[in-house]
């Protein structure tokens, strides 16, 4: 049985809520026999800086660096709001996306057909959506320089932000989308700006070349962002894999997050380079949602997007596509039958709480593994 050594960093607020409950379904794979999973625990946010007054302990580092895969609930909350702005609780998520170098995020947006009512879109545009948005995570506008703000001495200021991808930028992430399409219906678009923006128009070429020698067998299109911004809200259903950068990503994927309804739907990935030495490629995974600190501790948090966390782990880290299309079909019977948590109450009359979801989850997992 294949050996998967897991670090799970529960974090703050619903965070620990919603692993606990993954963590039934991490055994549940287990005693099916699907790997062996061994798993380790540790702090991270606010949790890690009561404890260790760091927003994540070297030690918890370690640990992450040695993980064949690192499962994250969300850091953050009230009770942290005054602490030195080091060991602000997203300072450990920064220090592992850093450190890590976790270039790719990966965004999906499934529709569950038994939600399709409650998207803001028409039933027939999203219903049995299953889109994925690649964005760049480490270079772009948000990390060039020059950054600032200068006096211009006449009652004027001047603020500047760099837009700058380099070659091997371009390419890594060009390659995660590409490989991601293979796994899924063999479809990448390419989007960026290049009727207006130099690095757009590297961004095309890149991208492009990469397409040439390496994965002439996917579809390739290009898509400048404004249109695709527009086609995502007319017919998203068209699109498989959507590569962009750190910018255009940001904003195109919390439109595609807003198809499928609720924040407690929506997993996410962050991957790294292949490691040389163990020739896996680093991976945190994580569901999109933060802390909620307003309904933390009361047992009412949707633990769907983490458990969809979990199976895209087993999907994109492992290759278990069996096991990761058995939890998306589990989730979709549960909804199915009509079960809701308060975020995603729609019509419904009755809602359930974290752990009557999983059950139910849980429960059908069973039935599809018999
Ligand atoms: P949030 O995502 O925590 O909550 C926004 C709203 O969605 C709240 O009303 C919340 O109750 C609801 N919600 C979120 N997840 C839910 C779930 N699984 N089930 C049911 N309802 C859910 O965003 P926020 O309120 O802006 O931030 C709260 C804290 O989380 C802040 O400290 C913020 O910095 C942090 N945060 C962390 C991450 C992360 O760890 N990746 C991401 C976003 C925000």
């Amino acid at each position: 049985m294949t050996n998967i050594d897991l670090l799970l960093l529960p974090g703050d607020g619903i965070g620990p809520e919603v692993m606990a409950e993954t963590k039934r379904v991490i055994e549940f794979f287990e005693k099916q026999g699907a790997a062996k999973f061994t798993v380790e625990e540790d702090l991270v946010g606010g949790a890690a800086y009561d404890a260790h007054k760091k927003a994540i302990s070297e030690d918890a580092m370690r640990k992450a660096r040695d993980a064949d895969a690192i499962l994250l609930g969300a850091v953050g909350g009230p009770k942290w709001a005054n602490v030195p702005y080091d060991a602000r609780p997203e300072a450990g998520l920064l220090r592992l996306r850093k450190d890590l170098q976790l270039f790719a995020n990966l965004r999906p947006a499934i529709c569950y057909p038994a939600l399709a009512d409650d998207s803001s879109l028409k039933r027939e545009l999203v219903e049995g959506l299953d889109i994925v948005i690649v964005r760049e995570l480490t270079g772009g506008v948000y990390f060039g320089e020059p950054k600032t703000i200068t006096d211009l001495g006449n009652g004027q200021k001047r603020a500047i932000d760099t837009q700058v991808y380099d070659t091997y930028e371009i390419e890594r992430i060009a390659r995660v989308a590409f490989d991601l399409a293979r796994k899924r219906r063999n479809k990448v678009t390419s989007s960026e700006k290049n009727n207006v923006m130099k690095s757009g128009v590297l961004w095309k070429e890149v991208v492009t070349q990469v397409h040439e020698r390496e994965f002439k067998d996917v579809k390739l299109e290009h898509n400048l962002a404004d249109s695709l911004g527009m086609q995502l809200v007319r017919a998203p259903k068209q699109f498989d894999v959507i590569v962009t950068d750190n910018l255009f990503g940001d904003i195109l994927s919390d439109v595609a997050a807003m198809l499928t309804g609720s924040l407690g739907m929506l997993p996410s990935a962050s991957l790294g380079e292949v490691d040389a030495k163990t020739k896996k490629r680093r991976a945190l995974y994580e569901p999109v949602h933060g802390s909620a600190p307003d309904i933390a501790g009361k047992g009412l948090a949707n633990p769907i997007a983490m458990i969809g966390s979990f199976g895209m782990m087993l999907r994109y880290s492992f290759g278990m596509t069996k096991e990761a299309d058995m939890i998306e079909q589990a989730i979709a019977a549960a909804l199915a039958k009509g079960l809701r948590t308060a975020d995603i109450k729609g019509k419904a009359e009755k809602t359930v709480g974290t752990r009557e979801m999983t059950d139910a989850i849980l429960s059908e997992l069973e039935k599809l593994a018999a």
